[in-house]
């Protein structure tokens, strides 16, 4: 049975729904980008839904037939003629091998398309045009996932990541490929049970590793070990697309008595812990001045309102602006802004800078802030992650310019620049571990770059996009009721 053949697709984006920044082709290009049989040569033996894949179908006996796997950094909406032409792209490598015997597909679960519903569920779809009547499909999420009923009923199994900060990446691609052979050899087609909660956690109280998650996800664990239970996921949900399917949802998939009670149990438990997924936030001059007092370094100052990895710029200035007001010392922060790298390379190393940094994409993230200092690197830079997120891929940062601005290092890229590996510093010659203050723009991925050496972290208040507080979002297409918005929502089992 080793001629199955598999057709291996993925399009990947968090789209963040007040995000002035359309996402692009050239944006999914810069990123993550491969077509064919190129897929399998830069994504194997990486820790990705993809290198998980190719291990998992092997072990299985499929063949996968590569048509393009790509993933832009979270933003805006994405343009819908980029859509189109990557989907073309799709159909290129497929149409002249269809039909197919099945199909594994890498989607995040929160994408928007512009003048489109459900992009994702339309990926699964479209996927579904070039394989045999019956085929399987299975498809990988990301714990992010706004889980929509479309989508559940396009694919025959979804299997969402377990992680956060993600790092289970491979290990749901090897899940997906197995289940896919499984199916393939005969296995009867498992029973959905879909619960969709009226639940918008706070990313910052999301973490896998912490209460009440840890939990919540030990007991999806619990579950897929009792008879009848393939797969159980929880999705957390991305609360920054604005999309009527927004929210936390658990996903089982098995023999039908034992998939259903497996999602009630899950989701219950989900929802008694509503309260405990909501953030308590700290004003930026007190994170600040506490950050300053703290006897040991580094403190993390969590800016999750300009949260790259949620679709926000990173070029949020409110906490910058705080920590030169307040003269901190050691502190490192990380700001998106092409033209004042620009501006830095104009000047050179050893030269003087004096401009006004950050907060220029939309007015969401603080007013630009006027500097002066040294400028201590310019360049353009890449480098390869080398910790739990997606190790092994390469990311460019663009041009780079180092800033000294008193006491504070300030590290400006052209390229939106995520802190998820502490190669982004240590690759410019920075130590984090020898920091006093970090300001990190994300709300808990950050934890798998500097979650080994920081000594306190405090959630900062600052405005932004992906703000902590999703009663201060602009949403026009969300469901009320829903918590927290609504604190007096009754959720009961469907
Ligand atoms: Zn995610």
């Amino acid at each position: 049975m080793a001629d199955r053949r598999i057709l291996l697709a993925g399009i990947q984006h968090e789209t963040n729904g007040f995000s002035n920044l359309r996402t692009t082709l050239a944006d999914f290009r810069s990123y993550q980008y491969a077509e064919g049989s190129a897929i399998i040569e830069r994504y194997a033996g990486s820790g990705t839904e993809i290198g998980g894949m190719i291990r998992g179908a092997a072990a299985a006996g499929l063949e996968l037939v590569p048509t393009l796997f790509t993933f832009a950094m979270p933003a805006g909406l994405v343009e819908a003629g980029a859509f189109e032409k990557l989907l073309g792209v799709i159909e290129h490598h497929a149409r002249p091998l269809a039909p197919f015997d099945g199909a594994l597909v890498v989607l995040h679960g929160a994408m928007d398309v512009a003048g489109r519903e459900d992009a994702d569920a339309g990926v699964v779809r479209f996927v579904r045009g070039f394989l045999a009547p019956n085929a399987p499909v299975v498809a990988t999420l990301d714990y992010h996932a706004n889980i929509s009923q479309g989508l559940v009923d396009a694919a025959d199994v979804l299997v969402g990541y377990d992680t956060f900060p993600h790092s289970d990446f491979f290990e749901r691609g090897e899940e997906a490929a197995s289940i896919l052979g499984r199916l393939l050899d005969g296995m009867e087609r498992p029973a959905k049970a879909f619960r969709k909660l009226p639940l918008l956690p706070a990313t910052v109280k999301q973490a896998t590793t912490a209460p009440p998650m840890a939990r919540i996800l030990a007991a999806a664990h619990a579950a897929e070990g009792r008879p009848g239970v393939l797969t159980c996921t929880v999705a957390a949900g991305y609360t920054y697309g604005d999309v009527p399917h927004l929210g936390a949802a658990v996903l089982a998939y098995g023999e039908a008595a034992a998939a259903t009670a497996a999602a009630d149990h899950v989701a219950g438990l989900l929802w008694a812990a509503r309260s405990e997924l909501r953030a308590d936030l700290v004003a930026p001059d007190e994170a600040v001045a506490r950050a300053m007092r703290a006897g040991r370094g580094p403190v993390v100052l969590v800016d999750a309102a300009d949260n790259l990895g949620g679709g926000a710029p990173g070029d949020g200035t409110v906490l910058l602006a705080e920590l030169l007001r307040q003269q901190a010392q050691g502190a490192l922060v990380v700001l998106w802004d092409p033209e004042a790298v620009e501006a830095a390379a104009g000047v050179g190393v050893g030269g003087r800078f004096i401009g006004a940094i950050g907060a220029k994409a939309d007015r969401h993230h603080g007013t630009p802030v006027p500097v002066e200092g040294d400028v201590r690197f310019v360049g353009p830079k890449t480098y390869v992650r080398d910790g739990s997120y997606m190790k092994g891929t390469r990311v460019d940062m663009g041009h780079v310019a180092v800033l000294r601005v008193q006491g504070t290092t300030i590290v400006l890229t052209s390229l939106r620049v995520p802190p998820f590996d502490a190669t982004h510093l240590r690759c410019l010659g920075l130590d984090p571990a020898a920091q006093q203050i970090l300001v990190v723009k994300s709300a808990a991925a950050w934890r798998g770059a500097f979650g080994d050496v920081v000594a306190d972290a405090i959630l900062t208040d600052t405005p932004g996009i992906c703000s902590q507080r999703p009663d201060r979002l602009p949403y026009s297409r969300l469901r009320r009721p829903v918590y927290p918005i609504d604190p007096a929502v009754v959720w009961t089992h469907s």
